[in-house]
């Protein structure tokens, strides 16, 4: 050992890595762990999508969106995000992370306070600490903690920064509040929809998100998207006016020296697009409902359900008894949770029969009690 491995091996900076099963049973097992939530990742015109891309571009962009890396799939998934989620322009990336980082990058310099929700994913986190601003990390979902800051800044410009949908409380930012409290402070307002697309959005909007259907002060408006969760593929996206989107092309760091996004996720991520349908997205609001009811927790605004453990090691041991009978869900515990709490998740997802969930429910309840239950918590060694 040296110094460096010796500090990594007395900080344990093993422990995540049991996490990382192979998940190819997942093509014929139950997954409920997926950030697949309409079931497009295996669909076949996504598919067919995907192959025909590689048959005329290639499985990589080869370079920089700004050097060769730029192809007809890319603006034609960029023109249908943006007409899809109404935005006057749209531009995409290698992931969702990276349109993050490109989003709080172009919109904050050293004279903007960035008000963060304290809920925020990590790579807003990492997105505000790679900028020069001053950050105001305010309560989870607290209106009136935003517009605190909003009218006590002492800079001229300021930048809300929230999630439509949060994955970890399962609930959703109040975005028309928000919008107005920009519009009367002169602020903009960032979200990010990673796990609001596919999902959230009504009447006409359904599945869009829960920013497409926002009617006032959309020009204060800014939004992030995965293509990575509901749509299926892999990349990211941001959505506002021209000027922003060419600000970000023009001055981002996680665009300009990132390789682009292979063209076949951009193909595969558009002939998603086209499925979200008010029948898919219904699909997963029925599964969301049918295992909320039989978990008997919150039906969530997302996809992901929340089943609260004791400890860490109580969640990871429910986890691997439900994958030993095939039934794959998620355990986020700490440090990867704001709050501290360990939770198992099972997604819900568009596609599932009502029979296999109701079995899959069964084993969820009789597998977190046992493992909740002090008996058998004291008996866990955790993996
Ligand atoms: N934002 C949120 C809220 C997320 O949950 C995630 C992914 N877990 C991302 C951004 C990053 O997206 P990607 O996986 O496409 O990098």
């Amino acid at each position: 050992m040296n110094a460096i491995t010796a500090r990594l091996a007395a900080a344990g900076e093993r422990r995540q890595a049991a996490d990382m099963h192979r998940t190819d049973p997942v093509l014929t097992g139950l997954d409920l762990a997926s950030n697949d939530y309409l079931s497009l990742s295996q669909h076949p015109q996504v598919r067919a999508a995907a192959i025909e891309a590689i048959e005329q571009f290639g499985t990589s962009a080869r370079a920089s969106r700004l050097v060769t890396g730029t192809t007809r799939a890319h603006h034609a998934l960029e023109a249908a995000l943006a007409e899809r989620l109404r935005h006057p322009a749209c531009v995409t990336f290698s992931s969702g992370y990276m349109a993050n980082l490109a989003a709080v990058a172009t919109l904050a310099s050293q004279d903007t306070l960035i008000v963060s929700d304290a809920h925020n994913h990590a790579s807003l986190i990492d997105a505000c600490r790679l900028t020069k601003a001053p950050v105001q990390i305010v309560a989870h979902n607290d209106t009136a903690a935003v517009e605190a800051a909003l009218a006590e800044r002492r800079q001229p410009e300021a930048l809300v920064i929230v999630e439509s949908v949060y994955s970890v409380l399962g609930d959703a930012a109040d975005l028309d509040a928000l919008l107005d409290l920009c519009a009367r402070y002169d602020a903009m307002l960032l979200v990010d929809e990673a796990h609001g697309l596919g999902v959230a959005g009504t009447g006409e909007y359904t599945g869009f998100g829960a920013t497409a259907q926002l009617s006032a002060h959309r020009d204060r408006l800014v939004v992030t998207a995965t293509l990575s969760k509901a749509l299926g593929s892999q990349g990211g996206a941001l959505l506002g006016s021209e000027l922003i989107r060419d600000a970000a092309i023009n001055t981002a760091r996680s665009f300009i020296f990132d390789t682009g996004l292979a063209p076949a996720n951009a193909a595969a991520a558009h002939a998603a697009l086209d499925l979200i349908t008010p029948e898919r997205v219904s699909d997963m609001a029925a599964a969301r409902a049918q295992l909320a009811a039989a978990l008997e927790v919150p039906v969530p605004a997302g996809a992901v359900l929340s089943v609260p453990m004791p400890s860490p090691e109580s969640g990871v041991r429910a986890r691997a008894l439900l994958r030993e009978e095939g039934i794959l869900v998620g355990c986020f515990r700490p440090p990867s949770v704001p709050d501290g709490i360990t939770r198992v998740r099972p997604t819900a997802r568009a596609g599932l029969s009502s029979a296999e969930l109701e079995r899959a429910c069964t084993r969820i309840r009789a597998i977190t009690d046992t493992c909740a239950s002090p008996v058998a918590g004291a008996q866990v060694t955790g993996s």
